[in-house]
């Protein structure tokens, strides 16, 4: 059962406006805070000027001139935390010819809005934006503070963003939502990765005489056979009641020297995702146990499998909240009270949720959109999600505030 009345539940949402909402969405769409270089200036100011006007106190934390984070608060002060965060650059549009609405303009067409960020994550920011506004306004009594914090440099996983805000911005947040494409499914953990470089070794020779030299790609190719029939069904059967499975994937590839010299040298990146329980170090030796092994196929190859993370590997471990934690259990009594699926789940890519648990802070992620729309020609997201999210995130807030 939810704690907030239903008078006071609809005090908050009877502030929540489509025409602010889509307004919002657009002119953040309309800032194109691709990143690199990630210039969130445009945007950061907008939400700034909007916040302020409904009473919010900000303040700017920037490590770069060009990404400032944006802290807004609202409350007495005298209780919990509630902070709402979620990224203002976006990834390049890509080939602009295919895109069929222009990125950076934020077409409106059949319920949906277009453009380069308008799932992820500006639909995020503004549904946030416009809950803070919506708890504010209906002067429902809160104890505590309502923060949101609209952050730069998320994309490239950089430190000027929701890191600078943890380490510079004196925020000390008792409940964290970080806004990413969930569906507005509660997202209680997220994959960590382990994702490594493997490099083989041979011997150069002339093409025309291959016995004299040691083919490192065809060394590459036995290992990347094997990793796919030892290794990938493993990962397949290490489930999790929140999670996707374990899983990895050979996303780059390179080596050779010329079409007529025999290579010696070949490399590939493997991009792991792992569940909650798996060790980075050990899924890198497991990967390493089944390439030394099928290297041996070659005679004379030889192959290292490197962790390329300079950064303390327990950073990268899957993050998960207690599933009943209160914030998890103010998002479930949200999507109830809005007939919302409340069915727990997982998110299978990393977000800025892993800075505030290297800081001591739980998040969890929940936010409007589809993730495979995100980084797309023609990203869109549904109008009546960013309302369904803004709902949800002004009745959580309510829930973990409300007196
Ligand atoms: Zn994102």
């Amino acid at each position: 059962m939810a704690r907030f009345s239903d008078e006071a539940a609809g005090r908050v949402l009877g502030e929540i406006h489509q025409r602010e909402v889509v307004e919002l969405l657009q002119r953040l769409i309309q800032v194109p805070s691709v990143n690199p270089p990630g210039d969130v200036r445009l945007a950061v100011e907008h939400c700034q000027r909007v916040l302020e006007a409904e009473g919010f106190r900000t303040r700017i934390v920037a490590i770069e001139e060009h990404k400032p984070n944006l802290i807004a608060e609202f409350g007495p002060g005298d209780g919990p935390v509630v902070c709402f965060n979620a990224h203002l650059d976006v990834v390049p549009p890509g080939e602009l010819s295919a895109w069929k609405f222009p990125p950076f303009e934020g077409v409106v067409h059949e319920g949906r809005v277009y453009g380069r960020g308008a799932g992820d994550d500006k639909a995020s920011v503004t549904a946030q934006v416009i809950a803070a506004i919506a708890l504010a306004r209906s002067e429902v009594p809160i104890r505590g503070t309502i923060m949101v914090t609209a952050v730069a440099d998320e994309e490239i996983g950089g430190p000027a963003g929701t890191r600078a805000v943890l380490e510079h911005g004196g925020i000390k947040p008792d409940y964290v939502i970080v806004g990413e494409q969930t569906m507005n499914r509660i997202a209680v953990g997220e994959k960590g990765f382990s994702g490594c470089k493997v490099v083989t070794h041979g011997k150069t020779a002339h093409g025309a005489l291959p016995w004299e030299g040691v083919n490192a790609v065809e060394a590459m190719a036995e290992i990347i056979v094997a990793l796919r029939r030892e290794l990938w069904p493993k990962l397949k059967d290490r489930t999790h009641p929140y999670f996707q499975p374990s899983a990895a994937t050979v996303n780059l590839i390179s080596g050779g020297v010329k079409a007529n010299v025999v290579p010696d040298r070949c490399e590939i990146y493997i991009d792991r995702r792992a569940i909650p329980g798996e060790d980075v170090v050990a899924s890198i030796q497991e990967v390493r146990d089944i390439a030394e092994q099928a290297v041996q196929n070659v005679p004379g190859a030889t192959v290292e499998v490197l962790n390329i993370w300079p950064g303390d590997p327990r950073d990268l471990e899957a993050i998960m909240n207690p599933p009943d934690a209160p914030h998890v259990a103010a998002l479930v009594e949200a999507n109830r009270y809005l007939d919302m699926n409340t069915d727990l789940t997982a998110f299978s890519m990393g977000t800025d949720g892993r800075h505030f648990f290297a800081f001591g802070h739980k998040a969890v992620v929940y936010g409007p959109g589809d993730p495979r729309t995100a980084h797309i020609q023609d990203e869109w997201v549904g109008i009546d999600e960013v309302m369904e999210a803004a709902r949800a995130l002004s009745l959580a807030a309510l829930e973990l505030l409300g007196e």
